[in-house]
């Protein structure tokens, strides 16, 4: 369920500018990370009242939206979880799996949001799967294209390079949406399946999911800010160089 950082940032980039234009939104990343980490890690220490592990949390969750058909099944890695769309199966990391705490909860609950999201053709999760071709294509190439422009002064590559990124920005963007509803649905079907019963588990759920969402506001701003860097550096923002 964690974004990862994005590919072009990875490399070595020595431009002070860089540094300038991306700090923010990477020193926001590291925050959002650091308290999605204690967020996870003090709530799946607090057991769930009604005692329900994540899967069955989802299950349940499901069931209450009406929604049928979708396989739930554990899955190695450290926060790893997510919906498949194409299977149609939700996949929770295997403390989330089993665990009988409140993260396990949240976290169940807002994979879920997805499943539900996915039965209810809720538009921006449907643009986002068409997206995914798009957006992997971006990542792949992008850098790679604006890296030999650069250095072989081709502008041409430097324009498909940067419109591929711009690819992968608008999917960062429309990922937003659909995480946001993700987790409102959650929180929703906690407290109205009755599995949610006090105001501090409550409080709970809403740190854990508040903590996950941030790290995706965090990568998209990421996305925005480099873009950014890139057209201002090329001369597309009123400069050239
Ligand atoms: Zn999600």
């Amino acid at each position: 369920m964690l974004p990862e950082l994005l590919p072009a940032l990875s490399i070595l980039w020595i431009d002070p500018r860089f540094i300038l234009f991306v700090s923010p939104a990477i020193l926001l990343a590291l925050w959002a990370q650091a308290r999605v980490r204690s967020a996870f890690r003090k709530y799946s220490e607090v057991p769930l009242g009604t005692g329900y592990s994540g899967a069955q949390v989802a299950r349940k969750v499901l069931d209450s939206a009406g929604v049928e058909g979708v396989t739930i099944e554990p899955h190695s890695g450290w926060l790893s979880d997510h919906y498949d769309p194409r299977s149609r199966t939700l996949r929770l990391s295997e403390s989330n799996h089993d665990g009988r705490s409140i993260a396990a909860a949240a976290i169940a609950a807002h994979e879920a949001g997805h499943a539900i999201q996915h039965a209810v053709r809720y538009l921006p999760l449907e643009m986002r799967t068409l997206y995914v071709p798009a957006a992997a294509v971006g990542s792949w190439f992008s850098f790679p294209l604006l890296f030999i422009g650069l250095i072989f002064g081709i502008p041409s590559l430097v324009k498909v390079g940067l419109i591929l990124f711009g690819a992968l920005v608008l999917f960062q963007i429309i990922t937003l949406p659909v995480e946001f509803d993700a987790s409102r649905r959650a929180k929703k079907m906690l407290d109205g399946s009755g599995i949610i019963v006090s105001e501090d588990e409550a409080q709970g759920v809403r740190s854990v999911l508040g903590a996950a969402a941030l790290t995706y506001v965090a990568a998209t701003l990421q996305a925005v800010l480099t873009l950014l860097y890139y057209l201002y550096v090329l001369g597309f923002l009123g400069r050239r160089s």
